[in-house]
């Protein structure tokens, strides 16, 4: 089934039912070194390369607890307004796979250093967040064509799973909440929070319930998931395949399932019967977690701002809708291009209009473009160099997108650009006058015309000057002359 049949049958569904979603999403922390050792953590090393006995599991290693970790956990604490535990520990979590070498995976169990946090959707709505933990992630296989291969350089990365209350109501609140959880990553400074690389996981728990009805139904769980796209995807598919079940008379299964994103359906992994029992202890090898107050405060002092507080900065001192701003602070990389440009062009260009052409023409470039960040192509020196030249009158504001276009399809700077081009915008009245002039003279007849009431026929002149111009007259000057002609004409008659 296509995702747009989906999306019908979804909106069809929701009158008689209200799906109920919680999220587990992994984010892998940008640590120098691994959680209990201190191998290297970077990204695309040779196989097996960042490895010690410790992460290799061999017997008789000892772990020891990477603070960096602890400092980053607690600033994302700090982040969601959530409650640190003073007293944290270390469970092991028992599993046989082959690219979990201990046989166990280090991570918090009953009492995580960190619960009830909160992140607020743009509508307004709450999110509760549970809890958040710190573990270390497991290897990865990689299976051959006549043979499998075990990678250990991810065994002991550390990560931390932050589980949402079962308080989402969509996929598209869902996709909200995940966008701005990476947001906040982002912005902290603790992980690089990219989807495609694996440093944000999502495993998606879904039910649905009658509209109505207080408890909730039987959840299942999505594992796994690697894109937002493949998150509201996987949502969806499995509220229409819970309520397909439900209006046959069928009992949901608790199971886990996996998402197979070429055909955009779920299947089963594991039911709730053959789920594992991890047999959670305390690890021995590892004390307690200590966080106490002074350290809170200690990192607490190292916050920069975050994207609720830019966004309501961004509203109260420069002005801009709560929508713009919103939008302008989804991305932090995105909220700095603005504060760059602006600090540019200000007082000149209002923030309104720096707003305004990032949020449209900038980032329908960025994104058709597919540019990165920071930006390069277009810099914040050159969109800046535009801007200004917009507001100072020497470019209209038609000639200031075509400048645009050649800056984002060359990579040349604006002021480049308006030179070599000689774009500069006119705004000498005797230069317009003596044009608009020859346009008087040379449609006497569409004059006439105008006078008699035709206002429609005062475009088709101005039009006329513009033409001659090549574009480059002021048009409120041109506006201005052309009356002040007609009227003179008008009065000789
Ligand atoms: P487990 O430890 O078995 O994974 P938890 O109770 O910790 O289970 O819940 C894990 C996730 O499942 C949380 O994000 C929670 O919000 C979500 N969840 C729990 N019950 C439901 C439900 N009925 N429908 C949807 N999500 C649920
Ligand atoms: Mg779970
Ligand atoms: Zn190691």
């Amino acid at each position: 089934m296509s995702d747009h049949e989906n999306q019908e049958q979804f909106e069809g569904l929701l009158s008689r039912y209200e799906p109920v979603i919680g999220l587990e999403v992994h984010c892998q922390l940008k640590t120098e070194s691994k959680l209990f050792c201190s191998c290297k953590t970077q990204f695309g090393a040779l196989a097996n390369q960042n490895t010690c006995p410790v992460c290799l599991g061999l017997p008789g290693v000892l772990p020891f607890l990477n603070h960096q970790v602890v400092d980053y956990a607690i600033r994302m604490a700090i982040a969601i307004g959530a409650t640190v535990r003073e007293k944290s520990v270390f469970a092991r979590k028992q599993y046989f796979y082959p690219d979990l070498p201990k046989g166990y995976q280090i991570t918090q169990y009953d009492l995580p250093y960190c619960e009830n946090g909160h992140l607020a959707l743009n509508s307004g709505r709450v999110i509760p967040i549970e809890r958040i933990h710190m573990e270390e992630d497991a290897g990865k296989s990689i299976h051959g064509d006549n043979a499998s291969y075990v990678d250990l350089n991810r065994a002991g990365i550390p990560l931390l799973e932050i589980v949402s209350a079962p308080a989402l109501r969509s996929p598209l609140e869902a996709h909200e909440y995940l966008r701005k959880l990476r947001a906040i990553v982002r912005y902290l400074d603790i992980s690089d929070g990219n989807m495609e690389e694996g440093s944000i996981r999502c495993d998606a728990n879904v039910s649905i319930r009658r509209r109505g009805v207080k408890e909730l139904g039987v959840r299942t769980e999505i594992k796994n998931l690697n894109s937002f796209k493949n998150v509201e995807r996987a949502i969806t598919y499995e509220i229409i395949r819970q309520a397909d079940l439900l209006d046959s008379g069928t009992a949901v299964k608790q199971v886990t399932l996996l998402f197979d994103a070429a055909s955009g359906r779920t299947q089963v992994m594991r039911s709730k019967e053959d789920s594992p029992d991890y047999r959670y202890f305390p690890d021995p090898d590892l004390g307690l977690v200590q966080i106490d107050q002074a350290r809170l405060e200690a990192v607490r002092a190292t916050l920069t701002e975050l994207p609720v507080q830019k966004a309501k900065r961004f509203h109260e001192v420069f002005g801009l809708t709560d929508a713009d701003a919103l939008q302008l602070t989804d991305e932090k990389e995105l909220a700095l291009f603005f504060e760059d440009v602006l600090s540019r062009v200000s007082p000149i260009v209002p923030a309104k209009i720096v707003a305004n052409w990032i949020l449209t023409e900038y980032l329908r470039e960025h994104n058709n473009r597919q540019w990165t960040w920071p930006a390069t192509i277009v810099t914040p020196e050159s969109f800046a160099q535009l801007l200004r030249a917009l507001c100072e009158g020497t470019l209209s504001g038609k000639m200031a997108k075509m400048v645009f276009d050649e800056m984002a399809s060359t990579g040349a700077n604006a002021s480049e650009i308006i030179k070599l081009r000689g774009l500069l915008q006119i705004n000498d009245a005797d230069e317009i006058r003596a044009v608009v002039a020859q346009v008087v003279r040379e449609h006497a007849d569409q004059v006439a015309l105008y006078l008699t009431g035709k206002q429609k026929v005062f475009g088709f002149l101005v039009g006329q000057v513009l033409r001659l111009s090549q574009g480059r007259f002021n048009p409120g000057m041109v506006n201005d002359c052309l009356k002040e002609a007609i009227h003179e004409s008008s009065a000789k008659n």
